[in-house]
């Protein structure tokens, strides 16, 4: 049954409040970040890569990336190549015409290339000699308003060089030879760089901290994912808890444009540090294991909700309002909007979906070990939910409501072993299986560095720190 009591009011002004210092503590504790360059021998490929471009006749073909000391090299070992990281030179901007002049344009709504040569005062012949350039013109119908062109112009008013940047990764050029056009395409790649990332939550917020420390909220929802079996990011982040994160990042033209897949990770969580490290895993696909070579998917999820769908980032208080204090409350309440998606923590046996008075709509699961999971207020139960059905983890099974005895918008978890109700958090689970002892090797040799890469860096090593320190 669910006993919940939401103080809402205190609630906002606490998180209120907990925001502001959050802020305070950005001025006077700055999170800091360290950026390892790619293992040397992918520089290798990318100045082997860049030397081929320019040889090509590519025209300002730069290489910013540099490598790293000796000292570096030793340390970030050679023979881990990162996976999909094939992406390692970049083409630099081209430099703006010696004689003549550059426009910076873009379609405006409804227009075409023809109206904005003529907005532009430009020759309609130069735009149809672009157009009739070959197949790569056909591209220049997908321009859309808005979006970057770059027009070279000489002193005679004659175009030289047409460019649209199509996207952040390429751009689609015209340039002009004698009398005619060319058109190419130009992916600029992006270098590839390892970053570490850490911070100290100090108000339960992980996007707080995340933020804090550099990342996107949407590298914060990714770490979490990582750590969903071991933690309930729900109710038991507190403040104190920190994480440490190695990723890929990838830069173009000195900026970081966008952060690849997270390559090794450590949450600390009320003092207990889980260690998650990628590999490629035959057919299981890429996952994350601890350093053992255990995979960090388990049998049971933490938390029966996506965190960031979660209003309130700790548990409710327990004292009910209708039933007063003394009545104990068994099972986790999770206060959360109505609608919310409830997943089934592992996979069961649905033996029981339905209502009564107390529970509202709810669901009961039967899984292996004798182990039980209940939902309780539903606003709905899901579609073919119903005694017997099977499920798997992370299916939905129903919505968040606040049907039965509750008073607000909540779901209420239970986890019961052998008929007794325990702390989903703190209950031991088996072990999953580790990988086989003949990956181990591989294994080892893959994570070794990445796991190297994210303790190195310390502040105990500041040589290292002011060496590869972006800030
Ligand atoms: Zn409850």
């Amino acid at each position: 049954m669910g006993i919940w009591y939401s103080p809402a009011f205190a609630q906002g002004v606490g998180h209120l409040l907990a925001l502001a210092l959050e802020i305070l503590d950005q001025d006077g504790n700055p999170e800091w970040r360290i950026v390892v360059p790619v293992v040397p021998a992918v520089v290798g490929v990318a100045f082997a890569l860049v030397v081929v471009l320019a040889f090509a006749g590519s025209p300002a073909v730069s290489m910013t990336s540099e490598a790293p000391p000796a000292e570096l090299v030793a340390m970030v070992e050679p023979a881990a190549p990162v996976a999909e990281v094939a992406l390692v030179a970049e083409v630099a901007p081209s430099l703006p015409p010696l004689n003549g002049r550059r426009i910076e344009a873009s379609l405006r709504s409804g227009e075409n290339l023809s109206l904005l040569f003529q907005r532009e005062r430009l020759s309609a012949a130069d735009l149809d000699g672009i157009v009739k350039s070959g197949p790569i013109a056909k591209r220049l119908r997908s321009i859309r308003p808005g979006e970057e062109i770059t027009i070279d112009v000489s002193d005679d008013n004659d175009v030289t060089r047409l460019a649209w940047q199509a996207d952040i990764w390429e751009t689609v050029e015209f340039a002009r030879v004698g009398d005619v056009y060319e058109g190419r395409e130009l992916t600029r790649l992006p270098i590839s760089k390892r970053g570490i990332y850490k911070a100290t939550i100090t108000n339960g917020s992980l996007f707080v901290a995340a933020t804090r420390a550099g990342l996107e909220d949407e590298v914060a929802m990714r770490l979490a994912d990582v750590f969903r079996w071991d933690v309930d990011f729900i109710t038991q982040v507190r403040p104190g808890d920190a994480f440490r994160v190695l990723i890929e990042e990838h830069w173009l033209e000195g900026e970081l444009r966008e952060f690849g897949p997270i390559l090794a990770a450590e949450f600390t969580n009320r003092g207990l540090t889980h260690v998650a490290v990628r590999y490629e895993n035959g057919n299981a696909g890429t996952i994350f294991f601890n350093p053992d070579g255990r995979p960090l998917r388990k049998s049971f999820l933490k938390a029966p909700l996506e965190f960031t769908r979660v209003s309130s980032p700790f548990n409710p208080s327990r004292v009910h309002p209708l039933w007063g204090t003394r009545r104990p409350h068994r099972g986790t309440d999770y206060a959360a909007p109505t609608g919310t998606p409830v997943f089934a923590t592992g996979a069961g046996r649905v033996t029981s979906a339905g209502h009564t008075a107390p529970n509202g709509n709810y669901v009961v699961i039967r899984h292996s070990g004798g182990i039980e999971t209940k939902y309780l207020h539903l606003s709905r139960i899901e579609n073919g939910v119903k005694r017997g059905t099977s499920v798997q983890q992370g299916d939905m099974i129903g919505r968040v409501g606040s049907t039965g005895w509750s008073t607000g918008p909540h779901l209420h978890y239970e986890f019961v072993v052998d008929g007794v109700h325990r702390d989903p958090v703190a209950v031991e689970l088996p072990k999953s299986e580790p990988i086989p002892e003949l990956d181990k090797p591989d294994f080892l040799r893959v994570t070794a560095p990445l796991l190297a890469n994210l303790r190195a860096p310390d502040e105990t090593n500041p040589q290292l720190a002011s060496a590869f320190g972006e800030d």
